[in-house]
């Protein structure tokens, strides 16, 4: 019998995820160092996993309010205030969520009508396309470029924007570029989404973990605020992948529909790892300057690394991605990636995973310890030694 006559069609036609594909074979090849995946590879600080502890021998095992746990949102609402600049009523402006994940996935349910036009800059987390696609809108790719270091500019923006595009999405920094906008390239944006009345969906996860200059939420911008929904989580800054919790904060009538669809779906994230993130926003600072420190250098010697054997790479000023360019290796960026994983069982991620403006370039996650790198960048070395010799043969006829 063919099952899949019971599927959805937008189902049937949604692309598997290109990193899916490729770590499917990652998994069948042994001793692997992986700088794919993109997690922490510190634990969560011990302090927040107690307080998780603490919550179940206080016998806290129940739903909670469909908003997230009073004593949470008070806390994003506190934190929101010193790292991003703006204040959101914990009553009624803020949703705990099961991860960004689900917070994106509420926003499009939530806000896109089937045919609406969503804005997005590509190359970008691989979740925003599909997302797109399964609540019948329309995806509007806007190319970013490695000579801008992946910085979104509001000309190209113009340039992708099509009349009745309704919504903006913003991942700065960026998944899988490290790019971000400086606060008058974030000004522009703004001005733009104003102009053009765009709802914006500002995926702020790596907020934290900016290297250089200050994070400026366009949330905080004049005139923004009421229609900007931030979208923040735990799982990154605070190394907290496992517990899934997210956030959005925004006006109180469009967290009021998020809230609908939440409640019918998830009703609800973990009261545990509520608890926890608890712990995390008002005492985690220090935890997470310290894994923000060893991401700074690590950031440095892998970016320092990829320039000297000659795959071209921005220095990334967030998130924990180094996005060098494959280019010089005269292969696409799949046929190096898949090369580099038979030959030296190193895994990165080939950049069109992340939307065709991705090509040619590879994602590499420094989220790894210093010795996995050292061991990583001398096999990448080898191998592109390795093209480099065999380079003559294959051009004689
Ligand atoms: N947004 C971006 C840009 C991400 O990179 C990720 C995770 N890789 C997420 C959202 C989802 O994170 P989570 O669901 O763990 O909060």
């Amino acid at each position: 019998m063919d099952a899949s006559r019971f599927i959805a069609r937008h189902v049937i036609h949604l692309p598997r995820s290109g990193i899916r594909d490729f770590f499917e074979l990652v998994a069948r090849t042994r001793d692997v160092i992986s700088l794919g995946i993109g997690e922490p590879d510190f634990d969560t600080p011990w302090h927040i996993c107690e307080a998780a502890i603490f919550a179940l021998e206080k016998g806290k095992t129940h739903y909670t309010s469909n908003l997230g746990l009073p004593e949470l949102r008070r806390a994003i609402s506190r934190y929101g205030e010193r790292q991003f600049g703006v204040s959101y009523n914990p009553d009624n402006e803020i949703l705990v969520t099961v991860g960004v994940s689900e917070a994106l996935d509420l926003a499009f349910r939530a806000f896109v009508n089937p045919g609406d036009q969503v804005l997005f800059h590509q190359p970008c987390y691989v979740s925003y396309h599909p997302s797109i696609t399964l609540v019948h809108g329309v995806p509007l790719p806007v190319p970013t470029y490695a000579r801008d270091g992946f910085a979104l500019n509001a000309e190209a923006l113009r340039d992708a924007w099509q009349p009745g595009a309704k919504i903006l999405v913003l991942n700065l920094p960026c998944n899988p570029t490290g790019g971000t906008c400086n606060r008058a390239q974030l000004d522009a944006i703004a001005a733009f989404a104003r102009e053009h009345d765009l709802l914006v969906l500002s995926d702020e996860i790596y907020a934290e973990l900016t290297f250089e200059g200050e994070h400026v939420s366009i949330a905080s911008l004049p005139g923004m605020k009421e229609r900007t929904i931030l979208l923040h989580g735990l799982s990154k800054a605070f190394a907290m992948t496992g517990w899934r919790i997210g956030y959005a904060c925004g006006p109180a009538a469009l967290i009021e529909a998020m809230m609908k669809v939440h409640q019918y779906s998830m009703m609800c994230a973990s009261i545990v790892s509520q608890e926890a993130a608890i712990e995390a926003l008002t005492r985690g600072s220090d935890a997470m300057l310290r894994m923000r420190e060893q991401y700074r250098r690590r950031r440095d010697f892998l970016v320092r690394r990829f320039n000297e054997m000659g795959l071209t790479c921005h220095v990334p000023r967030g998130a924990f991605y180094a996005f060098p360019s494959v280019a010089a290796t005269g292969l696409s960026d799949r046929e190096f990636a898949l090369s580099l994983l038979e030959n030296e069982k190193v895994a990165i991620v080939p950049g069109s995973a992340f939307g065709a403006n991705g090509a040619g370039f590879c994602r590499a996650c420094f989220a790894t310890s210093h010795e996995q790198l050292l061991a990583a960048t001398d096999r990448i070395e080898r191998h592109l030694q390795q093209l480099r010799s065999k380079e003559p043969l294959a051009a004689e006829p």
